[in-house]
């Protein structure tokens, strides 16, 4: 496990306890000396249990497999994935979907690669699902960044020199991230209301204690009633919702946007109209900006104000608590690399569908279908 080179990279791919787990598992683990230390976990912890600290360049030249949080890049001995070995295994957040060049240097080197974000969605893949685990962190950490920019306590408070109304917090898409950011609204006090395009999710965002929008914009076989995962909406259908959420947003101190659909650009929901009617000294975190945010004023890693508006678009909330961040994320991590190496054995069997989902690449093809699609549609255009 190397530290993250990526900019402003925080965690890390393994914690001391799940070190202790694969040791105990059958793995040898060595770690880059200092790549615990800005998640908050000390080289000495690693060593505890069980793991070798060596340099950059030694482990990326003797190890079998390589566990990183993001892709491999520019490390303290050069360019990582030159200097993995030929046929090694790497874990992480690869994005092959629309890392390109990527994907051809895994073919190139031969690398056995699987991506922590084209792990099927399933039950039985629940303990390794990690765009959940994140979510569920920058839900969190999107809420805290809301309740510090707001000039507004968010619980209702009766003190001696006055009453403060609780403040009033929309959370738009109620995905794992959103419904997290309801939770921690509500455990800070304030009046939540959350929306999102599929119905199906109005019980949980109530059991959170918020209420539900309801909107009426689906139409047939849209906005995903019944399944588990949101398709875009036709720009008409997004206009109508725009307007129904419209007031919505004007009486909210802080909209939390987290709508996303897979593999698609997140969807405008909030306007600058929209923006404009909210009081001054509102604030809108987009945690969508990531995949260019849902409110049209978001400028992706920044901070700003429009009409008197804080809008957040800061990126990688995760990694802003990298300690609990990297602690489930390494659970995830170690949940796949078993699934794939039993007892501290490679065993690859294609025909499981987590195993051949979550490959990018092995032996010089790439394995994923989508990948595979994508990368062939992006050569033949
Ligand atoms: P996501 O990050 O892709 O999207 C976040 C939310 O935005 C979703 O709830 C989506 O419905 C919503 N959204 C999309 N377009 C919208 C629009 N125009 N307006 C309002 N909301 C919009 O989703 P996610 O949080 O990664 O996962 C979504 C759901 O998938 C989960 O809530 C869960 O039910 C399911 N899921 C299942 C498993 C599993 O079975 N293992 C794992 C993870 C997620």
């Amino acid at each position: 496990m190397p530290k993250e080179v990526a900019a402003g990279e925080r965690r890390v791919a393994l914690v001391p306890s799940v070190v202790s787990k694969l040791t105990e598992g059958g793995f040898d683990v060595v770690v880059e000396a200092g790549a615990g230390a800005e998640a908050g976990y000390p080289d000495a912890q690693y060593g505890e249990a069980g793991a070798k600290t060596v340099t950059a360049a030694e482990l990326f030249g003797g190890a079998d497999g390589v566990l990183k949080v993001r892709e491999p890049g520019q490390g303290a001995g050069g360019d990582e994935l030159e200097q993995m070995r030929e046929g090694a295994v790497l874990i992480g957040f690869l994005q092959p979907l629309t890392n390109t060049d990527l994907v051809k240097r895994l073919v190139d080197r031969r690398i056995t690669s699987f991506g922590m974000e084209v792990i099927p969605r399933t039950t039985r893949a629940q303990s390794m699902d990690a765009l959940s685990s994140q979510a569920v962190a920058a839900g969190y950490r999107g809420t805290l960044a809301a309740a510090e920019s707001l000039g507004k306590f968010f619980p209702m408070l009766i003190t001696a020199a006055g009453t403060a109304a609780p403040a009033r917090v929309l959370v738009l898409g109620a995905g794992v991230a959103g419904l997290q950011a309801i939770a921690t609204a509500r455990r800070l006090g304030a009046v939540v209301e959350a929306y999102d395009v599929r119905p199906a999710v109005k019980e949980e965002v109530e059991s959170l204690g918020a209420k539900f929008v309801q909107i009426e914009v689906k139409q047939e076989g849209e906005g995903s009633g019944s399944g588990e995962y949101a398709k875009e909406l036709p720009e008409e259908t997004q206009r109508k919702q725009r307007e129904l959420l419209a007031d919505r947003v004007a009486r909210a101190d802080c909209v939390i946007t987290t709508a996303a659909v897979p593999g698609r650009p997140a969807p405008k929901l909030v306007t600058e109209d929209m923006v404009s009617a909210m009081q001054p000294g509102s604030v809108i975190v987009d945690l969508a900006a990531e995949t260019g945010g849902n409110c049209d004023l978001t400028e992706p890693d920044q901070i700003v104000e429009r009409h008197g508006v804080t809008i957040d678009g800061r990126l990688n909330l995760p990694s802003r608590m990298p300690y609990h961040a990297s602690l489930l994320y390494a659970n995830n991590v170690a949940n796949l690399l078993t699934h794939l190496a039993p007892e501290g054995q490679l065993n690859l069997d294609f025909e499981d569908e987590i195993t051949a989902g979550a490959c990018i690449t092995h032996e010089g093809r790439i394995v994923n279908e989508r990948v595979r699609e994508t990368i062939e549609g992006a050569v033949s255009a």
